[in-house]
C-alpha cells in the first residue's frame, strides 16, 4: 500500500538541514549585514582634520578602533580594524580634542536587523512546512489536515464480485454464513419477528483456508458495500490514531448501511489485554476500546454486519468474544479431500487443463494442504507447462507442481506423512469403536483426520443424544475408556506409543479425579468431599480439602481407576479387530466419515 511507505528521506535529514541554516546564518551572513564598514588610517585622518570625528572607542570584544563622526548632519560609525599599535593615535587625539574612549553604541544597518529577526522565522516556517509534509505522508493519505481521516477501502459488491461459489468446500462456514446474507437481504422479515442478527462473526481457522475470501464473498452474495481493514494497518501508528480510524470506519459504515465491515487479522488489535502494568500499548488498548465501544454503539438492525477473521482465536481478548460482540463463531478448517478437489476445481476453471489430467489424484497427494496452497500449486503447474511449452497442463505439469510446493511445505509440518496419517486413522477410529461398543456412549458424529485449528491431528465428533444432565457412574467410566481408546488403538496395531493421544489423557485424568474426588463415585472414599471447585466464573480451579495421605490415596485410586478404563478399551478393540482394520482403512482413503458411514460399516457382517 503506497499510502505507508516510507518518505524517501528521514525526518532527521530535515532537522539537519534547518539546524544547519541556522548556524550558516549566524556565522557568516549576520556579521556581513551588521559589520561596521572599515575605513583606512588616512581617511580617517582626513576626517579627523576636517573636524568630523567626534568619539574614538576600542571595542571590548574585537579590539578594533572604532570612531564615530559627523558628516553633512549624519551620524556614521567607522572600524580602522586592529591596530599594532595605539600610541601615535593617541597622541594625535590628544590634540585634537576628540573624545576618547566613550561608548559607542553599535548601530547596524536598517536591512541587517530587520534580516536577523526575520531570516530565522522564514527558516523555520519553511522547516516545520517540510516536517509537516512528511508526517502526513507517513500517516496516510494526502488530504492534510485530516489526522484521524481513515483510509478504509470501500469496495462494492461490483468490484468485488466474489461469490460462494468461488470459495469452494468450507460448507459448513458457508451455511452459517449464509444466514447474515440472508438478514441483509431482507431484514424486514427479521424485523417482523423481533430477531436481532449476530452483530459479528469472528472466522476462526488456519492460514490460506479462504476467510479473506469468504468475507468477500458475503459481500458479493449480499450484494452490499465490504468496508475492509487489516489489523496490521494499525501497527505503527501515532497515538490515538487508531482509535480514530475505527471509529472513522464505523462512521462511514453506518452512513452506507446496509453493509459489511470486515476487519482482518484482528488478533493484532484484539490481543488479550494483560493487566501487567508496564508493557504499554497503550496505542493498540485505544483502538480495542475504541472498537468494543463502536460495536456496543450501534444496533444490528441498522445492517452493519461486522466480520473478522483470525487464525489465533485463542489469544483475542475475551472482551471481543461476549455476547452481542463476536458472538458467534465461524470454524474455517482446512478442506478435506472433496474440499480439495473442489478447490483445485475452482482455481482450474482460470487454465486450460489437458483431458487427461486428473485433479483427483492430486488432491488424494495432498493431505494437509489450505486452499491457498491448492491454489498455488494450479498455478505453479501451469508455470511448469508454460516453461516446457505445452499447450495445456497434463499430469505431469501437476505432479511437478505438487512437489514443489509440497516440498515447501513440508518443512512446517503441514502436510502430514502416509506413516503418521494411517496412525492418526487408526487413533480415530480406536476412539469412536470403543464408544460404539459400549451401549451408553453416544455414537460418533463425523471422523476427520484432516488436521484441526486446535492442533489435533484427528477429531472425533461425538454428539449426545439428548442433554446429559446426569451422567451415571457406568457412563462415566465409559467415557474415560472412549478417552483411552485412541491410545490403545495405537498401542495394538502399531506397538508403540505416540504422543497424539496427550488431549485425551488430560481429559481422562480430569473426568477421573472427578469421580473419586467430587462425585462420590469410588468405593474407598464413598461419598466424602476431597475437593472443592471454586467460583466458575474465576476459572474454576480445583482445590484440595483433605489431608496430604488421602491426597496420595486419591491419586491411587485416580490412577487405578484409569488403568482399568484403559484395558477395558484394549479388549473391545481386540475383539472388534477386524472392524478396526477395515474402518480405519476405509477413514485412511476418504479423509473424513460421517456416524451413519461408520455405523454401516460396523454393522455390516465381516467379510
Ligand atoms: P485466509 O484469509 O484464510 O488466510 P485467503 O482468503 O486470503 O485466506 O485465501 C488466499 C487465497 O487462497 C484465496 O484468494 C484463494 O485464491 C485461495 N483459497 C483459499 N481457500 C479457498 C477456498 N476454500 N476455495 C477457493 N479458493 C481458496
Ligand atoms: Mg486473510
Ligand atoms: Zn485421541
Amino acid at each position: 500500500m503506497d499510502q505507508y511507505k516510507t518518505p524517501k528521506r528521514p525526518l532527521i535529514v530535515y532537522f539537519a538541514i534547518f539546524i544547519l541554516a541556522i548556524f550558516l546564518f549566524n556565522m557568516l551572513l549576520m556579521p556581513l549585514l551588521t559589520r561596521t564598514p572599515e575605513t583606512t588610517y588616512d581617511d580617517f585622518l582626513s576626517k579627523l582634520e576636517a573636524g568630523q570625528v567626534k568619539v574614538v572607542q576600542m571595542s571590548r570584544d574585537t579590539e578594533e578602533i572604532l570612531f564615530q563622526t559627523e558628516e553633512d548632519g549624519k551620524t556614521r560609525i567607522y572600524s580602522l580594524g586592529q591596530m599594532e599599535d595605539g600610541t601615535a593615535l593617541t597622541q594625535r587625539l590628544e590634540g585634537s580634542g576628540v573624545k576618547f574612549g566613550a561608548v559607542i553604541p553599535q548601530q547596524p544597518s536598517m536591512l541587517g536587523s530587520i534580516l536577523s529577526w526575520l531570516l530565522p522565522i522564514v527558516v523555520m516556517l519553511l522547516g516545520s512546512q517540510l516536517l509537516f509534509r512528511s508526517l502526513q505522508k507517513r500517516m496516510g493519505g494526502p488530504n492534510s489536515m485530516q489526522f484521524g481521516k481513515s483510509s478504509a477501502k470501500v469496495y462494492v459488491s461490483a468490484q468485488t464480485g466474489i461469490r460462494f461459489a468461488d470459495v469452494a468446500g468450507e460448507d459448513e462456514a458457508k451455511e452459517a454464513l449464509g444466514e447474515i446474507v440472508d438478514f441483509l437481504h431482507n431484514p424486514d422479515k427479521y424485523k417482523e419477528i423481533g430477531a436481532a442478527m449476530p452483530k459479528g462473526a469472528l472466522l476462526v481457522g488456519p492460514p490460506g483456508t479462504g476467510k479473506t475470501l469468504l468475507a468477500k464473498a458475503v459481500a458479493g452474495e449480499a450484494d452490499v458495500p465490504f468496508f475492509s481493514i487489516s489489523g496490521s494497518e494499525f501497527v505503527e501508528m501515532f497515538v490515538g490514531m487508531g482509535a480514530a480510524r475505527v471509529r472513522d470506519l464505523f462512521k462511514q459504515a453506518q452512513e452506507k448501511a446496509p453493509c459489511i465491515v470486515f476487519i482482518d487479522e484482528i488478533d493484532t488489535i484484539g490481543k488479550k489485554r494483560d493487566g501487567g502494568g508496564m508493557t504499554g500499548n497503550d496505542e493498540r488498548e485505544q483502538t480495542l476500546n475504541q472498537l468494543l465501544t463502536e460495536m456496543d454503539g450501534f444496533s444490528s438492525d441498522k445492517g452493519v454486519v461486522i466480520l473478522a477473521a483470525t487464525n489465533r482465536p485463542e489469544s483475542l481478548d475475551p472482551a471481543l468474544l461476549r455476547p452481542g460482540r463476536f458472538d458467534r463463531r465461524v470454524p474455517v478448517e482446512l478442506p478435506d479431500l472433496q474440499g480439495r478437489e473442489a478447490i483445485l476445481r475452482v482455481h482450474a476453471r482460470k487454465v486450460k487443463l489437458a483431458p487427461e489430467a486428473d485433479l483427483h489424484a492430486t488432491a488424494l497427494a495432498t493431505a494437509g494442504a489450505s486452499g491457498a496452497e491448492l491454489a498455488n500449486i494450479i498455478n505453479e503447474a501451469a508455470l511448469h507447462a508454460v516453461r516446457l511449452e505445452r499447450k495445456a497442463i497434463s499430469q505431469a505439469d501437476l505432479d511437478e507442481a505438487v512437489e514443489t510446493v509440497i516440498a515447501g511445505y513440508q518443512r512446517k509440518g503441514a502436510v502430514i506423512p502416509e506413516k503418521q496419517k494411517r496412525i492418526v486413522a487408526y487413533h480415530e477410529i480406536g476412539h469412536a469403536l470403543v464408544a460404539a461398543r459400549q451401549s451408553d456412549s453416544a455414537p460418533v458424529h463425523k471422523i476427520t483426520i484432516v488436521p484441526r485449528t486446535s492442533g489435533a491431528l484427528g477429531y472425533t465428533m461425538q454428539v449426545e443424544q439428548e442433554e446429559t444432565v446426569l451422567m451415571s457412574r457406568e457412563e462415566a467410566f465409559n467415557k474415560i475408556a472412549t478417552f483411552t481408546g485412541g491410545r490403545s488403538a495405537e498401542e495394538l496395531v502399531f506397538g508403540t506409543y505416540t504422543s497424539g493421544a496427550s488431549n485425551d489423557i488430560e481429559q481422562a485424568t480430569k473426568l477421573a479425579r472427578a469421580m473419586v474426588a467430587r462425585l462420590g463415585m469410588s468405593e474407598r472414599f464413598d461419598m466424602t468431599a476431597l475437593e472443592t471447585v471454586g467460583s466458575k466464573y474465576l476459572g474454576g480451579d480445583a482445590s484440595l480439602t483433605c489431608s496430604e495421605q488421602t491426597a496420595a490415596q486419591v491419586d491411587q485410586e485416580v490412577i487405578a481407576l484409569i488403568k482399568s478404563a484403559h484395558r477395558k478399551a484394549l479388549g473391545i478393540l481386540e475383539e472388534n479387530r477386524a472392524k478396526l482394520d477395515e474402518l480405519a482403512s476405509f477413514l485412511l482413503e476418504r479423509e473424513t466419515i460421517t456416524g451413519e458411514e461408520f455405523m454401516e460399516i460396523l454393522n455390516s457382517p465381516a467379510q
